[in-house]
């Protein structure tokens, strides 16, 4: 299957193994980019910011259309960058472009109801840390609006809460084709609350969520501090819930946790028995990875699975991600059909395991500024000044402050390669003082700052 996805992963595959694109830049450039369609003689991808584009067009183009070449056995593509809310520009030959992925094969494919078909009770192993939730889940989607109503699924990232609530909403549809269903994020919800208040068309809004069966509202902690949203989530859920219709909610942490929630609301979210989903142990985890290799009828040794469950704790979003990065590899550098040994695992993911947490430090800090204008930490711990230099210095001073709470000023400066807490207290000064005169260069700082918090 050529598809555009699977190009851009195999793509990855060979960039993270790439000498001369470090860590560190691989993980702020190149991972977050998004491949979007390719022709037979242009691969188009998309990122989010136009200072990231240029960073990547002037440092890995060459890299990224070797790889493309390689893949693409020996057939020339060039890379067309695009960014934000560009649209593809359609070409030439609209029949040469290959959609992203054929629908069917789509595992991102939603259903007009929000509900993505590839979350189900089949592919949802069960283990101790979320029986419970899966029994109530089940329990739901038998009897909708009788048992736990609302069922509220509360639990760390990545630990399957959408998963059972996507499972509820299509078993949900299976049994009644009809049944009025609707998946929406929080975050959904609050712009649909919003754009009804600003267009007057409050009535249209209650009208499409009192008309359903099933309401799933995922990451309800989003609601937040969100006055208007949680009024109207609050007389939606006692609509519904009045009518014996079925509410089901997620968040990751319990209703009484979520701050600043109305008390009206907390209770009512409280009332239908929240339940945890805990951290899988290790024979879950395996169960889990196998159960998604055997559906893309991937042969693995059991001994790789454990050691992506066991170095990948406590995310299973994180786990499934490592295992893509094995499969890709695999595929790459082996016949298609052979067992994926531990061997072969080693190396697919011997730069991301244990390699990259970024942990916000002053280092993680100086490796992002450095990084970006082309010094290294070492400069920015030097005792060298030219003009460059000590401004990159001063805004790795600047983040250093203000990104961490725990360093003071004294701190900082040792950091720095023992400079002094006033020359930290001066480059704070200085970049606020260049923020506010030099729009060029608060820019800059912004970019920095999003590079740093991944936001
Ligand atoms: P959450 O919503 O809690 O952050 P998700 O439901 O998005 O987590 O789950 C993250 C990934 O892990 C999904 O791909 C999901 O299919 C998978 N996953 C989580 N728990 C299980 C499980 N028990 N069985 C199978 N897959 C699971
Ligand atoms: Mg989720």
């Amino acid at each position: 299957m050529d598809t555009c996805n699977e190009y851009w992963e195999q793509a990855l595959t060979i960039l993270e193994a790439q000498q001369n694109i470090s860590a560190l830049a691989f993980n702020l450039y190149i991972k977050p980019i998004v491949p979007i369609s390719m022709s037979s003689n242009v691969f188009t991808v998309k990122v989010q910011y136009d200072f990231v584009k240029e960073i990547i067009e002037r440092k890995f183009l060459n890299y990224i259309e070797e790889a493309l070449l390689f893949i693409n056995k020996g057939n020339q593509m060039s890379l067309k960058i695009i960014t934000g809310n560009e649209q593809p520009e359609t070409e030439e030959n609209p029949e040469e472009i290959k959609p992203v992925q054929p629908v069917e094969n789509n595992i991102n494919f939603r259903m007009p109801n929000g509900l993505m078909p590839r979350y189900t009770f089949d592919n949802f192993i069960v283990g101790t840390n979320n029986q419970m939730a899966h029994a109530a889940a089940v329990s739901v989607s038998k009897n909708p609006g009788t048992s736990y109503n609302p069922l509220f699924l509360y639990g760390g990232v990545g630990l399957g809460k959408t998963h059972l609530m996507h499972a509820i909403g299509n078993e949900v549809y299976k049994n009644n084709p009809n049944a009025k269903i609707l998946y929406v994020s929080c975050e959904t919800f609050t712009n649909e609350v919003i754009l009804a208040i600003q267009k007057h068309e409050n009535e249209q809004f209650r009208q499409k969520y009192r008309e359903l069966d099933l309401l799933l509202l995922d990451d309800i902690q989003f609601i937040s501090d969100k006055r208007a949203t949680q009024e109207e989530f609050f007389f939606t859920f006692n609509d519904l819930w009045q009518n014996g219709k079925q509410i089901v909610i997620t968040s990751d942490r319990h209703p009484s946790a979520i701050q600043n929630l109305t008390d009206r609301l907390m209770s009512r979210l409280a009332g239908g028995l929240p339940i945890d989903i805990g951290y899988p142990n290790l024979e879950t985890s395996v169960a889990i990875l196998r159960n998604k290799a055997e559906t893309q009828g991937i042969k693995i040794e059991d001994e790789v699975l454990q050691y992506i469950a066991e170095s990948v704790k406590s995310n299973i979003r994180e786990m499934e991600g490592a295992l893509t990065t094995v499969i890709a590899y695999s595929k790459l550098i082996t016949n298609h059909n052979s067992v994926i040994t531990l061997d072969i695992a080693l190396s697919a993911l011997k730069n991301t395991i244990n390699s990259f947490k970024p942990e916000m430090s002053v280092e993680y800090i100086q490796n992002v500024v450095a990084n970006y204008y082309n010094f290294t930490t070492e400069d920015l711990c030097s005792k060298k000044k030219t003009k460059d230099l000590a401004l990159a210095r001063q805004v790795a001073m600047y983040f250093s402050r203000k990104l961490l709470n725990s360093e003071t000023l004294v701190s900082i400066g040792k950091k720095f390669g023992g400079k002094d807490h006033s020359t930290v207290m001066h480059a704070i000064e200085l970049v606020g003082r260049k923020m506010e005169e030099n729009p060029d260069f608060e820019v800059q700082v912004t970019d920095i700052e999003k590079l740093i918090t991944g936001k």
